[in-house]
């Protein structure tokens, strides 16, 4: 059969738990397994001193490997390191995240005997390479293009760190899709909407680590996210650990013993609390072993599905007030909601999707796509449709863009004031008046950002102009227009006119200027292999300097001792204690001296000191 000759474009779901990927392949989508057979990757990368594991095998060694074992890069990509959350989560966890440049968090591992630190950015690229060789051994092609899926709610910054992560292992990121978006987009939901009236989809993702609910508004094929809420902290492992926790009871009633402080045992058991989970999703009952587990103790024990149930159900019921407070928050009766969509692993669970739907008054919750691979499978039709594969059905899909975060300026204190807000469709031309902060002010600088927070300086800087030729006035009472213009390639002109002396000033910026560039991508790869140069570098310098200072030390032990001291002429021993003494200041003085000159010192030292060397 010949291949098509277009570039294969894959879709990615990079969870924070799991990952998931799929391809178009012979006229739809294929979630594509691993090369274990799984359909779902964990989200984990491990280094141990002889090799870098990703996937499945990071994950399998963890109990042997800790704090070399990374997982929950995305709870730290694009944020800074002083970023509370990034605080509170490096307490839970065993590796070791420590503050790199502008506040950048960094990451420490152990791998091949040496440390090493990594930007949350390379640990993403690492899986999102693996999970492009899952296709590529599957497709039997190279694989240039993707779309990689994040949160409605991240901001530019980790949008654009996650695009970075694809930049680097070669992978053009084509688009950076929304989750609950792309889940829709699985569905094909947009297309009920081409024609007839709008629809309102609310996305209930409950995944390994976080719950995220989104009501999006579809109309005419546009995707909006009309609000979102959830909680970063809420998952599938929550239940493994409720799980956990009954079963460290039971040992303690049965065996009279607490497993509690043995890091190993626990690990193992919660690592069956998954299983049986999951098994419980399916089955009524289940059993859960594990050999050995404790001071000789082999455990085995029954669990219900209602048992499972009643551990967790203070969780579940948090789920629904959540999904409860999205809908306040879009300012939305339940009954306006047309369509619920399951997404994510833990959505398996019988009684979420029954509350759900009670809580929906028994509506129907969409779940025919496995709700784990939603995500990855509208990614996936998102990528086929922009890069020309596909058939006519995805030729079809009219995904306009919408500007993925507020635009406005600063005014007075630092304050935002948008004049574009997020998710407006683009092409679009917005216009807002301003005015001025002082008596007879002459001047003004537009300073533009991008962002939804509400200060400045926690936005992104975009680019700044300077009006002049302000017609003076007292304070206040001059109109400024400043006009934002937003054309159908993203392509930004923000313009500001005095009304009154007709003065304007304009400024374009693009996508590209504001991005990561190529070039910044190429450093962080650059800087990776430039690093390992650097140190061998620095090793070797540290290496001569130190040879010359023990030698210097050496002699000058020997020039204490009397008996050898007094064989010498006076003249040799000034010299010898001179030169002893020139040697070891310069080695203070020079911490890192290059490696050539502590070799050429060495030498003369050896030169002088020969008539004592043999002492
Ligand atoms: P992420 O949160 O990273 O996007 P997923 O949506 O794949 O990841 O969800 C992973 C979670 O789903 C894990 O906690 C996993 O244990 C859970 N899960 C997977 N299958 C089932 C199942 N059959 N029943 C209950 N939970 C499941
Ligand atoms: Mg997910």
């Amino acid at each position: 059969m010949a291949s098509s000759k277009k570039p294969q474009a894959i879709g990615i779901d990079l969870g924070t738990t799991y990952s998931c990927v799929g391809a178009w392949h012979q006229g739809r989508v294929e979630i594509i397994a691993n090369d274990q057979g799984n359909r779902t990757t964990p989200s984990c990368v491990a280094f141990t001193p002889d090799k870098r594991l990703i996937g499945e095998a990071a994950k399998n060694q963890v109990d042997s490997n800790p704090i070399n074992t990374i997982f929950d890069v995305k709870r730290l990509i694009g944020r800074r390191f002083s970023d509370p959350t990034v605080q509170s989560d490096r307490m839970l966890w065993p590796f070791n995240v420590i503050k790199g440049v502008s506040d950048k968090p960094k990451i420490i591992v152990q791998y091949k005997g040496e440390e090493k630190q990594f930007l949350p950015e390379q640990l993403s690229a690492m899986i999102l390479e693996n999970m492009k060789k899952t296709a590529e051994n599957f497709l039997e092609c190279s694989v240039q293009n993707a779309v990689v899926t994040v949160p409605a709610y991240f901001n530019d910054s980790q949008r654009r760190a996650t695009m970075a992560a694809g930049e680097i292992v070669g992978l053009k990121v084509l688009r950076i899709m929304d989750e609950p978006t792309a889940a829709a987009v699985a569905y094909g939901f947009e297309k009920l909407t081409y024609v007839l009236e709008e629809k309102y989809v609310l996305v209930f993702d409950l995944g390994g680590g976080t719950f995220d609910v989104s009501v999006l508004n579809i109309k005419q094929g546009v995707f909006k996210v009309k609000a979102t809420a959830g909680d970063t902290h809420l998952g599938g492992e929550d239940f493994d650990n409720r799980l956990l926790t009954h079963f460290i009871q039971e040992i303690k009633r049965k065996n009279k013993k607490d497993i509690s402080d043995n890091p190993r045992s626990i690990r193992r058991l919660r690592s069956a609390c998954e299983r049986a989970k999951r098994t419980l999703s399916f089955a009524a009952s289940t059993t859960v072993e594990v050999a050995g587990l404790y001071e000789g103790i082999d455990f085995s024990s029954h669990i219900t599905q209602a048992r499972f149930e009643e551990l967790n159900m203070d969780l579940f019921n948090r789920c629904m007030g959540l999904v409860t407070k999205c809908l306040e928050d879009a300012h939305m009766d339940k009954t306006a909601i047309d369509i619920v969509v399951l997404v994510g692993g833990s959505t398996r669970i019988p009684t979420v999707q029954q509350m759900l739907k009670e809580l929906f008054d028994g509506k129907e919750l969409c779940k025919s796509i496995n709700p784990d691979e939603a995500v990855a499978y509208g990614a996936t039709v998102q990528a086929a449709k922009l890069s020309g594969l596909g058939n006519r059905e995805v030729e079809e899909l009219v995904l306009l863009d919408v500007t993925p975060l507020s635009l406005g300026i600063e005014i007075v204190g630092g304050i935002m004031s948008v004049v574009v807000p997020r998710n407006t469709t683009i092409p679009t031309k917005k216009e807002k008046e301003f005015t001025t902060a002082a008596d007879n002010q002459t001047t003004v600088n537009c300073v533009v950002f991008e962002g939804e927070r509400a200060q400045t300086k926690d936005n992104y800087l975009l680019g700044k102009f300077t009006l002049t030729g302000i017609t003076p006035a007292p304070r206040g009472e001059a109109t400024l227009d400043v006009c934002f213009e937003i054309d159908a390639n993203g392509i930004l002109t923000v313009s500001e006119q005095d009304r009154s002396s007709g003065h304007k000033q304009k400024m374009t910026v693009t996508n590209e200027e504001a991005r990561l560039s190529e070039e910044e991508i190429e450093k962080i790869i650059q800087d990776a292999e430039r690093y390992r140069a650097h140190d061998e570098e620095c090793r070797r310098k540290y290496e001569a300097k130190n040879s010359l200072e023990r030698y210097a030390y050496r002699m000058n032990n020997v020039m204490k001792n009397i008996s050898i001291t007094d064989t010498l002429p006076l003249a040799t021993k000034m010299v010898i204690k001179d030169v002893i003494q020139e040697m070891l200041s310069w080695v203070e003085d020079n911490p890192f001296p290059d490696v050539a000159e502590s070799e050429s010192r060495m030498e003369e030292l050896k030169t002088i000191c020969a008539p004592i060397d043999h002492m």
